[in-house]
């Protein structure tokens, strides 16, 4: 029996990969949104399912409105929603502020803000007690960038992930009578794809001895805190960031 559906955004690779695994394992049914990269998805739903869990894989792209109605409406096909990971981000080349261009930044704050807000409103509207919903569970995706800027690399991106630092405050406390837990982990270096694209494939060896604890950190580590503040163990945490970075 499913505890309730999790939307997890991004969930093809990386941290959003291991938070859906992690979910299934949990007994909640997945929905496993990506973008583009379909075989990804595809094999992180068979991976759930080998286990005997239930997940779905949604193709969406979190800043288009149209898409993000549609990973909420293959959920509604799965069950009462129960929880979101507002897990999507994207990062872009190092280039200093000056260099940016307004489409850079529009991608950005569309993807890694707009999108999780868009997500965020869409799950309230089904979880909130006020609309009529059972309660349940949002965790954003932050980043120690919002706290040390990522100067000459992606302050903008620094900038995207500030924002969900201030969102998850507000939205915690907006419905906190509603029956709704807002809360957010903040990943340091993570070994994942994610710095590949940002042209910098090897950044967590590079940058490995600013970590007081000298490593990267893996996905599951960062999904054992979201899965954590999912969880009836963080019943009465919220509006809170959980730090997952080695120290730094
Ligand atoms: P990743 O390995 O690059 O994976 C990103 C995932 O997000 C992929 O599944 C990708 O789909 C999906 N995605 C990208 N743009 C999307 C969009 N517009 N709509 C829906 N899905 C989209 O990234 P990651 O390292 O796991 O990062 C996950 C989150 O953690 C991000 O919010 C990131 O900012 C944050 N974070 C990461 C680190 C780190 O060191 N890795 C540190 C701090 C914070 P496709 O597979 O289809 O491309």
């Amino acid at each position: 029996m499913s505890k309730g559906v999790v939307i997890v955004t991004g969930a093809g690779r990386g941290i959003g990969r291991s938070c859906a695994i992690m979910a299934a394992a949990r007994g909640h049914a997945v929905v496993v949104n990506y973008a583009s990269n379909a075989a990804a998805a595809d094999e992180v739903v068979a991976a759930i399912t080998g286990a005997g869990g239930q997940a779905v894989a949604v193709k969406g792209d979190v800043a288009v409105e149209q898409d993000v109605l549609a990973i909420f409406a293959a959920a509604d096909k799965l069950g009462t929603l129960a929880g979101l990971i507002n897990n999507a981000g994207v990062v872009d080349q190092k280039s200093r502020v000056d260099q940016f261009s307004a489409a850079r930044l529009t991608r950005m704050m569309a993807i890694n803000v707009v999108g999780s807000i868009l997500c965020a409103r869409e799950a309230v509207r089904r979880m909130s007690t006020a609309h009529g919903g059972k309660g349940g569970t949002i965790v954003n995706m932050g980043s120690v960038a919002s706290v040390l800027g990522s100067p000459n690399e992606f302050v903008d991106y620094a900038a995207s992930k500030g924002a969900i630092d201030s969102f998850t405050i507000g939205l915690a406390k907006e419905v906190a009578a509603e029956g709704i837990r807002v809360n957010a982990v903040r990943p340091g270096l993570i070994d994942t794809e994610i710095h590949a694209s940002a042209g910098v494939p090897d950044r967590v060896e590079r940058f490995r001895d600013l970590i007081p604890m000298k490593r990267g950190g893996s996905a599951d580590e960062v999904a054992a805190a979201v899965l954590w503040l999912m969880s009836d163990e963080a019943s009465y945490t919220t509006g809170t960031t959980i730090t997952v970075s080695g120290g730094r």
